[in-house]
């Protein structure tokens, strides 16, 4: 999946051409949408897994299978295997080959028949999204219509689901945690941010302040501006009146310089047809 074109179609909506089974859907909220389901204990051993270390990014696999009901494909969560040997260097997570390795040696002992639904890694302290080498990790590994991204922010107690819509991984927007339903919140929309850049929310004590130094500055630029259509309509009036005596002048000047015509001459010349 190195080409970008074809990088730039997967979506959900292409696993209807898949062949999977019917089955059920372990929730009982039913969607026309993909829906993704993860079993309550697959979804602890994950926070669990997140907890063990809080200064570096954690990943693992997401161990299930994908079915299809009357409403549409769905992938169910059952197991996880924890991605042992990955680097973790600072605010990234890489799979490495002795990662891979891992996760197939367990996946042929431990889960045989079942499919690699994604894959999970944490964000300690850092929000839910998916940076650009996450989006890497997703295009090249986990690039099956039906493959998730599921994000874990152990130290602010977040997390989001993230599916495959038009080529993007998308915040799934809900999603299934044994009989629980998971709405996603407004940070799962923060995607492709980088750490450094994670735009800073302000504080609620901090808004009521914000606002007043706002409506303080309107205020000194309704002044500045006021004082400004004072100050070139002040101008425009010495303007004219510095043109009016400057015509007068150069009116005066002609007159006088005319041959036999000065002003008093001027005045009393009667005007044709009187
Ligand atoms: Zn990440």
């Amino acid at each position: 999946m190195s080409d970008p074109v074809m990088r730039d179609k997967i979506d959900v909506s292409q696993i209807r051409d898949e062949p999977i089974s019917e089955g059920r859907f372990p929730a009982a909220y039913p969607c026309m949408d993909f829906r993704v389901w993860i079993a309550s204990d697959a979804h602890q051993r994950v926070l669990a897994h997140a907890q063990t270390n809080t200064q570096v990014e954690l990943c693992g696999v997401l161990i299930g299978q994908v079915q299809r009901d009357a409403f549409g494909p769905f992938a169910v969560v059952e197991d996880i295997i924890e991605g042992k040997h990955a680097q973790n260097q600072g605010a990234q997570v890489t799979f490495t080959q002795d990662t891979w390795s891992h996760i197939f040696a367990e996946a042929d002992q431990r889960h045989q028949g079942k499919r690699i639904i994604g894959w999970y890694h944490t964000h300690p302290g850092f929000g839910i999204f998916l940076s650009p080498m996450d989006m890497f990790i997703q295009e090249n590994f986990f690039n099956l219509p039906w493959q998730v991204a599921f994000v874990v922010d152990p130290l602010a107690g977040k997390e989001g689901m993230f599916v495959w819509r038009n080529g993007e991984a998308a915040p799934a927007g809900q999603y299934w945690v044994g009989d629980h339903l998971q709405i996603a919140d407004q940070p799962v929309a923060l995607r492709r941010e980088t750490p450094a850049s994670k735009h800073k929310e302000p504080e609620p004590h901090q808004t009521s302040t914000l606002r007043a130094r706002s409506i303080a500055w309107d205020i000194v630029q309704m002044v500045l501006l006021f004082l400004l259509v004072v100050l070139v309509s002040l101008l425009c009036i010495t303007q004219r009146k510095e043109i009016r005596s400057l015509y007068n002048d150069i009116r005066a000047k002609v007159s006088s310089s005319a041959p036999g015509n000065d002003s008093e001459s001027a005045k009393t010349v009667p005007e044709p047809g009187k």
